[in-house]
């Protein structure tokens, strides 16, 4: 995966002139850390858990990036998402690097105490590197506000101190952020509007379906819905539906979360249980021909396997590295726009900047004034994408890299020496 990640590099390089030292250092992370976290489960057994933390690159500030529960996290899977934490920052502007963090597990077996324990545990493994001028965690797939809140405890438990900014996507009264829970949608649906805005389209007219009805798909849903776009189809891990005159995104959230009642803190409900619709698989959504395909799922869910079959005109990009890179040129023979990931979903990490500024301010905003900074971050770093892709005459991917690469690799150059070598 990280190789396949890579490969996004070379391309930039072709457009934009770079000084190769700052390519051998963004073509591997700089610090990797594997961590042994030993849980003690409610029937009293020790069981082992694998955690990560890659630190990717932290030229232009700390690192920054979520933890992820899932039982497919390795090493290659983190390094992957660091370095995409990397791009993103720069593309956004943002005083951070990269980082990513993950624990190799299925949460859903964990009852809500063994998932405290590991969560305490995987602050004990990582303190160390950790902290808010150091390395930030976050959310990410299968870990919550909930989860963030047990970590910013146990940290200042461990050194008898309150640094809330040392980790961002807490719950509202432990310094979370307004907006924060909808900010990667809101971010998202923002860039597509922009997007929208530049083509002239009609809202009311673009037909939207979104794979993953987790907490970004579903914020964008919803919000999308809201401001007229015509959402038709949406899925979950178990399944897809679709309704031509468009679904009630809210009335599908509320049944999930009426099925929640029943679970601990993830969502156990799926949305294609719902009544009155009509019921697709995972894959008749991908192929549906509607205007934008929005994939908030995981990665690597567009494959050079299944690329062609692809009918969307636009895709968005919510998850990080749900196109491979050879499906994408499928794509673009396709005649189909990708808006990529490293712009898209960066929403998250903005309000997660505003988090962090709030949390060492000691001065917390009202929502309006989140989204009113989240809007404007969007619409000036979403232009200046869509600007790159005309002027270098390349995809909104390479575009979006051009843009980040060049912040990055300025920051390289100014702090290095290489220039008295060189000179
Ligand atoms: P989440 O766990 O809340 O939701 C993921 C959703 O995807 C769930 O509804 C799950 O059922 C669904 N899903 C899993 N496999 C699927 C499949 N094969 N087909 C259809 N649906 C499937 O996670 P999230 O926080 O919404 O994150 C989703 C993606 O967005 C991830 O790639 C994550 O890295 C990225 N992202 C999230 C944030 C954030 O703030 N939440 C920020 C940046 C990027």
């Amino acid at each position: 995966m990280f190789e396949l990640a890579k490969q996004r590099l070379e391309s930039v390089f072709k457009h934009i002139e770079v000084d190769e030292e700052v390519m051998c250092r963004l073509s591997v992370a700089k610090r990797s850390y594997i961590a042994s976290i030993p849980v003690r489960m409610d029937s009293g057994e020790l069981q082992i858990f694998t955690g990560y933390r890659v630190q990717y690159d932290d030229t232009r500030g700390p690192t920054k990036g979520g933890i992820r529960y899932h039982p497919r996290v390795n090493l290659d899977e983190v390094t992957s998402l660091s370095f995409w934490m990397t791009v993103k920052c720069a593309v956004a502007g943002l005083p951070f690097g990269g980082a990513k963090g993950g624990v190799t597990v299925n949460p859903k077996e964990l009852s809500k105490l063994e998932l405290e324990r590991l969560s305490r545990g995987y602050i004990r493994a990582f303190s160390d590197i950790l902290g808010e001028s150091r390395d930030i965690p976050a959310p990410d797939v299968y870990t919550n506000a909930t989860i963030m809140g047990w970590m910013a405890d146990e940290y200042s438990v461990m050194y008898r101190r309150q640094e809330p900014g040392m980790i961002t996507g807490k719950p509202l009264h432990l310094g979370g952020s307004a907006g924060r829970e909808a900010a990667t949608g809101q971010g998202a649906l923002y860039a597509l509007a922009e997007y929208g805005r530049r083509h002239g389209w009609d809202v009311s007219t673009v037909t939207v379906a979104v794979q993953g009805f987790g907490n970004a798909g579903f914020h964008f849903a919803r919000l999308a819905k809201r401001m007229g776009f015509r959402v038709v189809a949406v899925s979950d891990s178990q399944g897809a539906i679709y309704s031509n005159s468009g679904l009630d995104i809210e009335d599908i959230y509320r049944y999930k979360m009426e099925e929640d009642k029943l679970a601990s803190v993830y969502y156990d409900g799926s949305a294609c249980n719902t009544l009155d619709y009509e019921e697709l698989t995972n894959d008749e959504l991908l192929e549906l021909p509607v205007d934008v395909l929005v994939l908030a799922a995981l990665e690597n869910q567009i494959t050079q396997l299944n690329a062609h079959q692809i009918k969307a005109t636009t895709i968005l990009e919510i998850a990080n590295g749900p196109v491979t890179p050879p499906a994408d040129e499928i794509l673009a023979e396709n005649g189909i726009e990708v808006i990529p990931d490293v712009l898209v979903n960066a929403g998250g990490v903005i309000v997660s900047y505003f988090e962090w500024v709030q949390n060492k301010a000691g001065f917390y905003w009202e929502e309006k004034e989140v989204n009113t900074k989240l809007k404007k971050i969007m619409k000036v770093e979403s232009n200046a994408v869509f600007d790159l892709a005309l002027s270098h005459e390349c995809s909104l991917r390479t575009a979006a890299y051009i843009h980040g690469i060049e912040r990055l690799a300025g920051a390289i150059g100014q702090r290095g020496n290489q220039k008295y070598f060189k000179s």
